[in-house]
Protein backbone atom coordinates (compact mmCIF):
# COMPACT_ATOMS: atom_id res chain seq x y z
CA UNK A 1 0.00 0.00 0.00
CA UNK A 2 3.04 2.35 1.18
CA UNK A 3 4.87 2.04 -2.05
CA UNK A 4 1.77 1.87 -4.32
CA UNK A 5 1.07 5.12 -2.68
CA UNK A 6 4.45 6.41 -3.17
CA UNK A 7 4.47 5.10 -7.05
CA UNK A 8 1.36 7.29 -7.59
CA UNK A 9 2.45 10.05 -6.25
CA UNK A 10 5.93 9.81 -8.48
CA UNK A 11 3.20 11.40 -11.22
CA UNK A 12 3.87 9.04 -13.67
CA UNK A 13 1.33 6.35 -15.17
CA UNK A 14 -0.44 4.65 -12.19
CA UNK A 15 -1.27 1.38 -14.04
CA UNK A 16 1.49 -0.89 -13.82
CA UNK A 17 2.21 -4.51 -14.56
CA UNK A 18 2.93 -6.82 -11.40
CA UNK A 19 6.64 -7.41 -13.17
CA UNK A 20 7.19 -3.85 -12.93
CA UNK A 21 6.27 -2.98 -9.62
CA UNK A 22 8.45 -5.71 -8.48
CA UNK A 23 11.19 -4.22 -10.20
CA UNK A 24 10.56 -0.99 -8.77
CA UNK A 25 9.90 -1.97 -5.43
CA UNK A 26 13.48 -3.17 -5.21
CA UNK A 27 15.16 -0.80 -7.23
CA UNK A 28 13.84 1.62 -4.40
CA UNK A 29 12.85 0.10 -1.22
CA UNK A 30 14.57 -2.90 -1.33
CA UNK A 31 11.91 -5.56 -1.22
CA UNK A 32 11.54 -8.12 -2.67
CA UNK A 33 8.39 -9.06 -4.17
CA UNK A 34 8.57 -13.45 -4.07
CA UNK A 35 9.93 -13.36 -0.27
CA UNK A 36 6.69 -10.83 0.31
CA UNK A 37 4.16 -12.96 -0.97
CA UNK A 38 4.90 -15.97 0.60
CA UNK A 39 7.76 -18.11 1.61
CA UNK A 40 6.14 -21.90 1.38
CA UNK A 41 9.35 -23.61 2.97
CA UNK A 42 8.49 -21.89 6.40
CA UNK A 43 6.10 -23.75 9.16
CA UNK A 44 2.60 -22.79 9.19
CA UNK A 45 3.13 -21.47 12.76
CA UNK A 46 6.48 -19.83 12.75
CA UNK A 47 7.07 -16.61 13.24
CA UNK A 48 7.26 -14.35 10.47
CA UNK A 49 10.22 -12.75 9.67
CA UNK A 50 10.17 -8.67 8.76
CA UNK A 51 10.26 -8.77 5.18
CA UNK A 52 10.71 -5.37 4.20
CA UNK A 53 13.81 -3.88 4.94
CA UNK A 54 13.39 -0.80 6.50
CA UNK A 55 16.90 0.54 6.67
CA UNK A 56 17.13 0.26 2.79
CA UNK A 57 13.55 1.98 2.71
CA UNK A 58 14.46 4.75 4.45
CA UNK A 59 18.26 5.35 3.30
CA UNK A 60 16.66 5.26 -0.49
CA UNK A 61 13.47 7.22 0.26
CA UNK A 62 16.04 10.71 -0.26
CA UNK A 63 17.17 9.36 -3.59
CA UNK A 64 13.82 8.84 -4.28
CA UNK A 65 12.73 11.96 -3.88
CA UNK A 66 15.49 13.42 -5.68
CA UNK A 67 14.97 11.43 -8.61
CA UNK A 68 11.59 12.54 -8.70
CA UNK A 69 11.96 16.06 -8.88
CA UNK A 70 14.98 15.96 -10.81
CA UNK A 71 14.91 18.08 -13.78
CA UNK A 72 12.56 20.55 -12.71
CA UNK A 73 13.64 24.28 -13.52
CA UNK A 74 14.39 26.39 -10.34
CA UNK A 75 12.53 29.03 -8.56
CA UNK A 76 12.81 32.46 -8.33
CA UNK A 77 11.87 33.51 -4.95
CA UNK A 78 13.09 36.94 -4.11
CA UNK A 79 10.98 39.71 -5.29
CA UNK A 80 11.56 42.82 -2.98
CA UNK A 81 13.41 45.96 -2.75
CA UNK A 82 12.81 47.66 0.54
CA UNK A 83 11.75 51.28 0.30
CA UNK A 84 13.61 54.05 1.64
CA UNK A 85 10.89 54.88 4.22
CA UNK A 86 10.58 51.59 4.90
CA UNK A 87 13.98 50.65 5.77
CA UNK A 88 13.87 53.90 7.64
CA UNK A 89 11.15 53.37 10.64
CA UNK A 90 13.46 52.58 14.25
CA UNK A 91 12.52 49.87 16.20
CA UNK A 92 10.20 52.08 17.88
CA UNK A 93 8.39 53.40 15.25
CA UNK A 94 7.93 49.71 13.83
CA UNK A 95 6.32 48.55 17.61
CA UNK A 96 4.57 51.11 17.73
CA UNK A 97 3.19 50.60 14.13
CA UNK A 98 2.49 46.98 14.96
CA UNK A 99 0.32 47.74 18.28
CA UNK A 100 -1.76 50.83 16.67
CA UNK A 101 -2.61 48.19 13.75
CA UNK A 102 -4.74 45.25 15.14
CA UNK A 103 -1.84 44.54 17.63
CA UNK A 104 0.06 42.30 15.55
CA UNK A 105 2.65 39.87 16.46
CA UNK A 106 4.96 38.64 14.36
CA UNK A 107 7.75 35.39 14.84
CA UNK A 108 10.18 34.03 13.11
CA UNK A 109 9.45 29.50 13.36
CA UNK A 110 13.01 28.73 11.76
CA UNK A 111 14.71 27.01 13.87
CA UNK A 112 18.07 28.05 15.06
CA UNK A 113 19.50 31.55 14.68
CA UNK A 114 16.23 33.92 13.72
CA UNK A 115 15.91 35.94 11.27
CA UNK A 116 14.87 40.13 10.91
CA UNK A 117 11.38 40.44 10.46
CA UNK A 118 11.05 42.95 7.94
CA UNK A 119 9.78 46.06 8.98
CA UNK A 120 6.00 46.69 7.67
CA UNK A 121 5.20 48.67 4.31
CA UNK A 122 2.82 51.43 5.05
CA UNK A 123 1.90 52.58 2.05
CA UNK A 124 1.30 50.61 -1.53
CA UNK A 125 4.18 52.04 -3.07
CA UNK A 126 6.60 50.74 -0.38
CA UNK A 127 6.06 47.12 -1.81
CA UNK A 128 5.24 47.83 -5.40
CA UNK A 129 7.21 50.52 -6.53
CA UNK A 130 8.81 48.34 -9.17
CA UNK A 131 4.90 46.55 -10.34
CA UNK A 132 3.95 50.03 -11.94
CA UNK A 133 0.78 47.51 -13.52
CA UNK A 134 -0.18 46.69 -10.13
CA UNK A 135 0.18 50.12 -8.95
CA UNK A 136 -2.56 50.82 -11.70
CA UNK A 137 -4.97 48.41 -10.69
CA UNK A 138 -4.35 49.59 -6.99
CA UNK A 139 -5.02 53.01 -7.83
CA UNK A 140 -7.95 51.70 -9.98
CA UNK A 141 -9.71 50.04 -7.07
CA UNK A 142 -9.65 53.23 -5.00
CA UNK A 143 -8.15 51.64 -1.72
CA UNK A 144 -6.44 53.94 0.32
CA UNK A 145 -3.22 51.86 2.50
CA UNK A 146 -3.25 48.35 3.01
CA UNK A 147 -4.88 46.59 5.29
CA UNK A 148 -2.30 45.71 8.48
CA UNK A 149 -1.72 41.68 7.48
CA UNK A 150 -1.10 43.40 3.88
CA UNK A 151 1.56 45.32 5.15
CA UNK A 152 3.18 42.99 7.35
CA UNK A 153 2.81 39.81 4.81
CA UNK A 154 3.94 41.69 1.74
CA UNK A 155 7.49 42.28 2.68
CA UNK A 156 7.76 38.66 3.91
CA UNK A 157 6.45 36.67 1.14
CA UNK A 158 8.01 38.86 -1.88
CA UNK A 159 11.28 37.86 -0.19
CA UNK A 160 10.21 34.68 -0.46
CA UNK A 161 9.91 33.53 2.70
CA UNK A 162 7.19 30.86 3.78
CA UNK A 163 4.21 32.88 5.67
CA UNK A 164 1.68 31.66 7.93
CA UNK A 165 -1.16 34.37 8.58
CA UNK A 166 -3.43 33.91 11.48
CA UNK A 167 -6.20 36.63 10.30
CA UNK A 168 -10.34 36.39 10.07
CA UNK A 169 -12.15 37.06 6.40
CA UNK A 170 -12.41 40.67 6.03
CA UNK A 171 -8.52 41.75 7.01
CA UNK A 172 -7.46 42.08 3.41
CA UNK A 173 -5.70 38.09 3.29
CA UNK A 174 -6.57 37.54 -0.54
CA UNK A 175 -4.58 40.09 -1.63
CA UNK A 176 -2.27 39.58 1.30
CA UNK A 177 -0.87 36.22 -0.89
CA UNK A 178 -2.61 36.85 -4.20
CA UNK A 179 -0.23 39.97 -5.22
CA UNK A 180 2.80 38.24 -4.16
CA UNK A 181 1.39 35.28 -6.39
CA UNK A 182 1.03 37.40 -9.64
CA UNK A 183 4.62 38.98 -8.96
CA UNK A 184 6.06 35.37 -8.44
CA UNK A 185 3.71 33.96 -11.48
CA UNK A 186 5.16 36.52 -13.97
CA UNK A 187 8.63 36.84 -12.89
CA UNK A 188 9.65 33.16 -13.28
CA UNK A 189 12.80 32.23 -15.62
CA UNK A 190 10.22 30.31 -17.61
CA UNK A 191 7.69 31.54 -19.93
CA UNK A 192 4.11 30.37 -19.51
CA UNK A 193 4.27 27.80 -22.49
CA UNK A 194 7.49 26.65 -20.92
CA UNK A 195 6.00 25.61 -17.60
CA UNK A 196 2.87 22.83 -18.68
CA UNK A 197 0.59 23.40 -16.33
CA UNK A 198 -0.28 25.95 -13.20
CA UNK A 199 2.08 28.15 -11.61
CA UNK A 200 -0.20 28.92 -8.83
CA UNK A 201 -2.51 26.63 -6.12
CA UNK A 202 -4.82 27.86 -3.74
CA UNK A 203 -6.91 25.19 -1.70
CA UNK A 204 -9.45 26.49 -0.50
CA UNK A 205 -12.34 24.78 2.04
CA UNK A 206 -15.74 26.27 0.78
CA UNK A 207 -17.06 26.53 -3.30
CA UNK A 208 -17.98 29.69 -2.13
CA UNK A 209 -14.58 30.70 -0.79
CA UNK A 210 -12.62 29.84 -4.10
CA UNK A 211 -15.68 31.49 -5.78
CA UNK A 212 -14.19 34.68 -3.44
CA UNK A 213 -10.68 34.00 -4.21
CA UNK A 214 -11.56 33.94 -8.02
CA UNK A 215 -13.48 36.95 -8.39
CA UNK A 216 -10.44 39.20 -6.32
CA UNK A 217 -8.00 37.41 -9.05
CA UNK A 218 -10.33 38.65 -11.67
CA UNK A 219 -10.64 42.36 -10.36
CA UNK A 220 -7.05 42.63 -10.52
CA UNK A 221 -6.36 40.86 -13.92
CA UNK A 222 -2.61 41.25 -14.26
CA UNK A 223 -0.46 40.52 -17.42
CA UNK A 224 -3.06 38.35 -18.65
CA UNK A 225 -3.07 35.92 -15.47
CA UNK A 226 -5.94 33.44 -16.05
CA UNK A 227 -7.13 31.75 -13.31
CA UNK A 228 -10.31 29.20 -12.77
CA UNK A 229 -11.53 27.29 -10.00
CA UNK A 230 -12.49 24.17 -9.25
CA UNK A 231 -14.64 22.73 -6.43
CA UNK A 232 -17.08 20.05 -5.98
CA UNK A 233 -20.63 20.20 -8.15
CA UNK A 234 -19.17 22.62 -10.01
CA UNK A 235 -19.39 21.45 -14.03
CA UNK A 236 -16.40 18.58 -13.76
CA UNK A 237 -16.29 18.52 -17.37
CA UNK A 238 -16.28 22.00 -17.98
CA UNK A 239 -13.49 22.48 -15.51
CA UNK A 240 -11.07 19.85 -16.70
CA UNK A 241 -11.98 21.51 -20.14
CA UNK A 242 -10.21 24.93 -18.92
CA UNK A 243 -7.16 22.96 -17.05
CA UNK A 244 -5.83 21.19 -19.82
CA UNK A 245 -6.53 24.38 -22.35
CA UNK A 246 -3.63 25.91 -19.73
CA UNK A 247 -4.51 28.22 -16.58
CA UNK A 248 -2.25 30.15 -14.61
CA UNK A 249 -3.60 30.09 -11.36
CA UNK A 250 -6.03 27.43 -9.80
CA UNK A 251 -8.50 27.74 -7.10
CA UNK A 252 -9.72 24.65 -5.69
CA UNK A 253 -11.84 22.32 -2.90
CA UNK A 254 -9.60 19.94 -1.80
CA UNK A 255 -11.65 17.35 -3.12
CA UNK A 256 -12.54 18.10 -6.09
CA UNK A 257 -8.85 18.51 -6.93
CA UNK A 258 -7.75 15.40 -5.93
CA UNK A 259 -10.09 13.80 -7.93
CA UNK A 260 -8.73 15.57 -10.99
CA UNK A 261 -5.16 14.76 -9.92
CA UNK A 262 -6.25 10.88 -9.60
CA UNK A 263 -7.72 11.18 -13.02
CA UNK A 264 -4.52 12.64 -14.37
CA UNK A 265 -6.12 15.70 -15.68
CA UNK A 266 -3.82 18.04 -13.91
CA UNK A 267 -0.34 18.62 -13.90
CA UNK A 268 0.76 19.97 -10.28
CA UNK A 269 4.13 19.66 -11.15
CA UNK A 270 4.41 23.22 -12.25
CA UNK A 271 2.99 24.66 -9.14
CA UNK A 272 5.70 26.66 -7.47
CA UNK A 273 3.06 29.19 -5.35
CA UNK A 274 1.06 27.48 -3.16
CA UNK A 275 -1.64 28.69 -0.27
CA UNK A 276 -3.71 26.91 1.89
CA UNK A 277 -6.43 29.47 2.91
CA UNK A 278 -8.24 29.24 6.23
CA UNK A 279 -6.17 26.20 6.71
CA UNK A 280 -8.14 25.89 9.91
CA UNK A 281 -11.66 25.20 8.50
CA UNK A 282 -10.19 22.76 5.93
CA UNK A 283 -9.36 20.86 9.05
CA UNK A 284 -12.49 21.15 10.04
CA UNK A 285 -14.04 20.08 7.35
CA UNK A 286 -11.99 16.94 7.22
CA UNK A 287 -9.54 17.19 4.14
CA UNK A 288 -6.71 16.91 5.36
CA UNK A 289 -6.45 13.23 3.24
CA UNK A 290 -6.99 14.80 0.33
CA UNK A 291 -4.79 17.88 1.27
CA UNK A 292 -1.45 15.57 2.00
CA UNK A 293 -2.45 13.64 -1.19
CA UNK A 294 -2.34 16.99 -3.47
CA UNK A 295 0.59 17.80 -1.93
CA UNK A 296 2.42 14.92 -2.48
CA UNK A 297 2.50 16.01 -6.30
CA UNK A 298 3.47 19.51 -5.57
CA UNK A 299 7.54 20.24 -5.47
CA UNK A 300 9.21 21.04 -2.06
CA UNK A 301 11.10 23.95 -2.38
CA UNK A 302 7.90 26.11 -3.73
CA UNK A 303 6.55 28.68 -2.07
CA UNK A 304 3.66 28.12 0.66
CA UNK A 305 1.59 30.75 2.34
CA UNK A 306 -1.04 29.66 4.62
CA UNK A 307 -3.89 31.49 6.22
CA UNK A 308 -6.09 30.35 9.06
CA UNK A 309 -8.42 32.54 11.48
CA UNK A 310 -7.39 30.47 14.98
CA UNK A 311 -3.76 28.17 15.95
CA UNK A 312 -5.07 25.17 17.33
CA UNK A 313 -2.50 22.13 17.49
CA UNK A 314 -4.33 20.76 13.88
CA UNK A 315 -3.06 24.09 11.74
CA UNK A 316 0.33 23.94 13.94
CA UNK A 317 0.67 20.36 12.44
CA UNK A 318 -0.27 21.14 8.95
CA UNK A 319 2.55 24.06 9.16
CA UNK A 320 5.33 21.61 10.52
CA UNK A 321 4.34 19.41 7.41
CA UNK A 322 3.98 21.81 4.70
CA UNK A 323 6.12 24.89 5.26
CA UNK A 324 9.68 25.14 5.24
CA UNK A 325 11.09 27.88 8.01
CA UNK A 326 7.95 30.08 7.92
CA UNK A 327 7.24 33.31 9.47
CA UNK A 328 4.05 33.73 11.26
CA UNK A 329 2.15 36.98 11.54
CA UNK A 330 -1.06 37.27 13.83
CA UNK A 331 -3.37 39.72 13.24
CA UNK A 332 -6.77 40.76 14.95
CA UNK A 333 -6.19 40.25 18.38
CA UNK A 334 -7.68 43.39 20.41
CA UNK A 335 -6.49 46.34 20.30
CA UNK A 336 -7.54 47.24 23.51
CA UNK A 337 -5.46 50.43 24.19
CA UNK A 338 -7.73 52.08 21.68
CA UNK A 339 -10.46 51.29 23.30
CA UNK A 340 -9.00 52.35 26.57
CA UNK A 341 -9.92 56.32 25.18
CA UNK A 342 -13.00 56.16 24.01
CA UNK A 343 -16.19 56.23 26.06
CA UNK A 344 -18.52 53.72 24.99
CA UNK A 345 -22.21 54.29 25.41
CA UNK A 346 -24.37 50.87 24.30
CA UNK A 347 -27.82 51.72 23.52
CA UNK A 348 -30.49 48.08 23.61
CA UNK A 349 -33.31 49.21 21.23
CA UNK A 350 -36.24 48.05 18.43
CA UNK A 351 -34.70 48.20 14.84
CA UNK A 352 -37.65 50.92 13.72
CA UNK A 353 -36.17 53.08 16.56
CA UNK A 354 -32.88 53.59 15.22
CA UNK A 355 -33.73 56.20 12.15
CA UNK A 356 -34.85 58.45 14.96
CA UNK A 357 -32.21 57.93 17.89
CA UNK A 358 -29.46 58.71 14.84
CA UNK A 359 -31.46 61.85 13.81
CA UNK A 360 -31.78 63.37 17.41
CA UNK A 361 -27.65 62.26 17.84
CA UNK A 362 -27.03 64.47 15.07
CA UNK A 363 -29.41 67.42 15.60
CA UNK A 364 -27.57 67.77 19.41
CA UNK A 365 -24.17 67.34 17.57
CA UNK A 366 -22.33 70.69 18.39
CA UNK A 367 -20.12 72.77 15.94
CA UNK A 368 -17.01 71.07 16.54
CA UNK A 369 -17.95 67.39 16.79
CA UNK A 370 -17.14 65.64 13.47
CA UNK A 371 -18.93 61.88 13.45
CA UNK A 372 -18.59 58.78 11.52
CA UNK A 373 -21.65 56.87 11.42
CA UNK A 374 -21.20 53.23 10.56
CA UNK A 375 -23.61 50.93 9.03
CA UNK A 376 -24.30 46.94 7.73
CA UNK A 377 -24.90 47.32 3.97
CA UNK A 378 -24.54 50.12 1.14
CA UNK A 379 -28.08 50.79 0.92
CA UNK A 380 -28.69 51.75 4.16
CA UNK A 381 -25.64 54.67 3.63
CA UNK A 382 -27.19 55.70 1.13
CA UNK A 383 -30.81 56.43 2.44
CA UNK A 384 -29.28 57.93 5.34
CA UNK A 385 -26.93 60.07 3.82
CA UNK A 386 -29.78 61.27 1.00
CA UNK A 387 -32.40 61.58 4.50
CA UNK A 388 -30.07 63.83 5.95
CA UNK A 389 -29.40 66.05 2.70
CA UNK A 390 -32.79 66.49 2.14
CA UNK A 391 -33.12 68.10 5.80
CA UNK A 392 -30.17 70.42 4.59
CA UNK A 393 -27.83 68.73 6.76
CA UNK A 394 -24.18 68.58 5.35
CA UNK A 395 -22.82 64.64 5.03
CA UNK A 396 -21.37 62.37 2.62
CA UNK A 397 -21.00 58.53 2.45
CA UNK A 398 -18.36 55.69 1.30
CA UNK A 399 -19.21 52.64 0.08
CA UNK A 400 -17.95 50.07 -2.48
CA UNK A 401 -19.70 51.03 -4.95
CA UNK A 402 -19.57 54.54 -5.49
CA UNK A 403 -16.95 55.39 -8.03
CA UNK A 404 -13.32 56.42 -6.78
CA UNK A 405 -13.57 59.90 -7.55
CA UNK A 406 -16.41 60.21 -5.45
CA UNK A 407 -15.02 58.33 -2.44
CA UNK A 408 -12.23 60.59 -3.12
CA UNK A 409 -13.88 64.00 -2.33
CA UNK A 410 -15.52 62.39 0.31
CA UNK A 411 -13.18 61.31 2.40
CA UNK A 412 -11.74 64.94 1.35
CA UNK A 413 -14.46 66.56 2.22
CA UNK A 414 -14.82 65.02 5.32
CA UNK A 415 -10.81 65.38 6.59
CA UNK A 416 -10.90 69.28 5.82
CA UNK A 417 -14.07 69.65 7.84
CA UNK A 418 -16.14 70.57 4.74
CA UNK A 419 -18.78 67.53 6.12
CA UNK A 420 -18.49 66.76 9.48
CA UNK A 421 -20.51 63.38 9.00
CA UNK A 422 -19.37 60.81 7.20
CA UNK A 423 -22.10 57.27 6.25
CA UNK A 424 -19.73 54.91 6.03
CA UNK A 425 -19.71 50.67 5.44
CA UNK A 426 -16.57 48.88 7.22
CA UNK A 427 -14.96 47.97 3.73
CA UNK A 428 -14.66 51.87 2.47
CA UNK A 429 -13.80 52.51 6.07
CA UNK A 430 -10.37 50.70 6.04
CA UNK A 431 -7.53 52.69 6.49
CA UNK A 432 -9.43 55.95 7.43
CA UNK A 433 -7.59 58.07 8.67
CA UNK A 434 -8.77 60.98 9.95
CA UNK A 435 -7.48 62.42 13.55
CA UNK A 436 -9.95 64.86 14.51
CA UNK A 437 -13.20 62.42 14.53
CA UNK A 438 -15.16 63.14 18.54
CA UNK A 439 -17.62 60.51 17.72
CA UNK A 440 -17.78 57.00 16.35
CA UNK A 441 -21.54 55.93 16.10
CA UNK A 442 -22.65 52.45 15.51
CA UNK A 443 -26.07 52.61 13.40
CA UNK A 444 -25.79 48.83 12.71
CA UNK A 445 -23.62 46.32 14.78
CA UNK A 446 -20.19 45.00 13.27
CA UNK A 447 -19.98 41.19 11.87
CA UNK A 448 -17.87 40.90 14.87
CA UNK A 449 -16.14 41.95 18.01
CA UNK A 450 -13.06 42.71 16.28
CA UNK A 451 -14.74 44.79 13.82
CA UNK A 452 -16.38 46.83 16.74
CA UNK A 453 -13.03 47.65 18.28
CA UNK A 454 -11.73 48.62 14.89
CA UNK A 455 -14.54 50.81 14.43
CA UNK A 456 -14.06 52.55 17.45
CA UNK A 457 -10.49 52.86 17.46
CA UNK A 458 -11.50 55.81 14.92
CA UNK A 459 -12.07 58.09 17.42
CA UNK A 460 -9.69 59.03 20.65
CA UNK A 461 -6.98 59.07 18.56
CA UNK A 462 -3.69 61.16 18.04
CA UNK A 463 -3.51 61.37 22.48
CA UNK A 464 -7.17 63.00 22.23
CA UNK A 465 -10.60 60.93 23.89
CA UNK A 466 -13.31 60.00 21.69
CA UNK A 467 -17.07 58.93 22.01
CA UNK A 468 -18.63 56.00 20.81
CA UNK A 469 -22.24 55.68 20.65
CA UNK A 470 -23.44 51.93 19.86
CA UNK A 471 -26.94 50.43 18.64
CA UNK A 472 -27.19 47.21 19.09
CA UNK A 473 -30.63 45.14 18.18
CA UNK A 474 -31.93 41.71 19.77
CA UNK A 475 -30.69 40.17 16.11
CA UNK A 476 -27.23 40.84 17.55
CA UNK A 477 -27.58 38.62 20.44
CA UNK A 478 -24.88 37.02 19.56
CA UNK A 479 -21.98 39.05 20.47
CA UNK A 480 -23.12 40.72 23.26
CA UNK A 481 -21.64 38.76 25.92
CA UNK A 482 -18.23 39.20 24.42
CA UNK A 483 -19.20 43.18 23.82
CA UNK A 484 -19.58 43.20 27.66
CA UNK A 485 -16.12 41.83 28.25
CA UNK A 486 -14.63 44.80 26.20
CA UNK A 487 -16.86 47.22 28.25
CA UNK A 488 -15.73 45.80 31.41
CA UNK A 489 -12.40 45.54 30.65
CA UNK A 490 -12.33 49.61 29.29
CA UNK A 491 -14.17 50.04 32.82
CA UNK A 492 -17.41 50.91 30.28
CA UNK A 493 -21.06 51.18 31.77
CA UNK A 494 -22.64 47.76 31.07
CA UNK A 495 -26.60 48.39 30.00
CA UNK A 496 -28.53 45.95 31.98
CA UNK A 497 -29.81 45.11 29.09
CA UNK A 498 -27.45 44.08 27.25
CA UNK A 499 -26.40 41.62 30.07
CA UNK A 500 -30.26 39.92 30.21
CA UNK A 501 -29.45 39.63 26.02
CA UNK A 502 -26.62 38.23 26.83
CA UNK A 503 -28.23 35.50 29.29
CA UNK A 504 -31.10 34.85 27.01
CA UNK A 505 -28.73 33.86 24.20
CA UNK A 506 -27.04 31.61 26.69
CA UNK A 507 -30.34 29.62 27.79
CA UNK A 508 -30.90 29.28 23.99
CA UNK A 509 -28.26 28.07 23.02
CA UNK A 510 -28.72 25.57 25.82
CA UNK A 511 -32.03 24.86 24.79
CA UNK A 512 -30.41 23.84 21.00
CA UNK A 513 -27.99 21.69 22.25
CA UNK A 514 -30.22 19.36 24.42
CA UNK A 515 -32.67 19.80 22.09
CA UNK A 516 -30.01 18.56 19.71
CA UNK A 517 -29.41 15.42 21.94
CA UNK A 518 -32.58 14.33 22.42
CA UNK A 519 -33.14 14.15 18.72
CA UNK A 520 -29.75 12.04 18.33
CA UNK A 521 -31.17 8.38 17.71
CA UNK A 522 -30.50 6.82 20.90
CA UNK A 523 -27.89 2.81 21.01
CA UNK A 524 -30.48 0.16 21.54
CA UNK A 525 -29.43 -2.15 24.07
CA UNK A 526 -27.16 -4.60 23.61
CA UNK A 527 -29.12 -8.09 23.99
P1 LIG B 1 -10.54 39.38 2.55
O1 LIG B 1 -10.09 39.47 3.96
O2 LIG B 1 -9.47 38.96 1.66
O3 LIG B 1 -11.79 38.56 2.43
O4 LIG B 1 -10.90 40.87 2.04
C1 LIG B 1 -12.08 41.55 2.36
C2 LIG B 1 -12.35 42.71 1.41
O5 LIG B 1 -11.42 43.77 1.62
C3 LIG B 1 -12.29 42.37 -0.07
O6 LIG B 1 -13.48 42.79 -0.70
C4 LIG B 1 -11.13 43.18 -0.60
O7 LIG B 1 -11.33 43.62 -1.93
C5 LIG B 1 -11.05 44.33 0.38
N1 LIG B 1 -9.70 44.86 0.52
C6 LIG B 1 -8.54 44.19 0.35
N2 LIG B 1 -7.49 45.00 0.55
C7 LIG B 1 -7.99 46.21 0.88
C8 LIG B 1 -7.39 47.47 1.21
N3 LIG B 1 -6.09 47.63 1.27
N4 LIG B 1 -8.22 48.51 1.48
C9 LIG B 1 -9.57 48.35 1.45
N5 LIG B 1 -10.19 47.18 1.14
C10 LIG B 1 -9.41 46.12 0.86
Amino acid sequence: MLIDNALASSGQNYVRSGTEKDSIKQQHFGVNSAEEDLDITKPANAPMKSVIDWASLRKNAAKYEAMKWAGLPPVEKNFYKESSRTASMSQEEVEMWRKENNNIICDDLKEGEKRCIPNPVCKFEDAFELYPDIMDNIRKVGFQNPTPIQSQAWPIILQGIDLIGIAQTGTGKTLAYLIPGFIHLTSQPLSKDQRGGPGMLVLAPTRELALQVEAECLKYAYKGIKSICIYGGGDRKGQIDMVTKGVDIVIATPGRLNDLQMSNFINLRSITYLVLDEADRMLDMGFEPQIMKILIDVRPDRQTVMTSATWPDGVRRLAKSYLKNPMIVYVGTLDLTAVNTVEQRVVVIDEEEKRAFVQDFVESMKPKDKVIIFVGKKITADDLSSEFSLQGIPVQSLHGNREQYDREQALDDFRKGKVRILVATDLASRGLDVHDITHVFNFDFPRNIEEYVHRIGRTGRAGRTGEAVTLITRSNWRVASELIEILERSNQAVPDELIVMAERYKQFQLKKEMERDFQRPQRMPLK
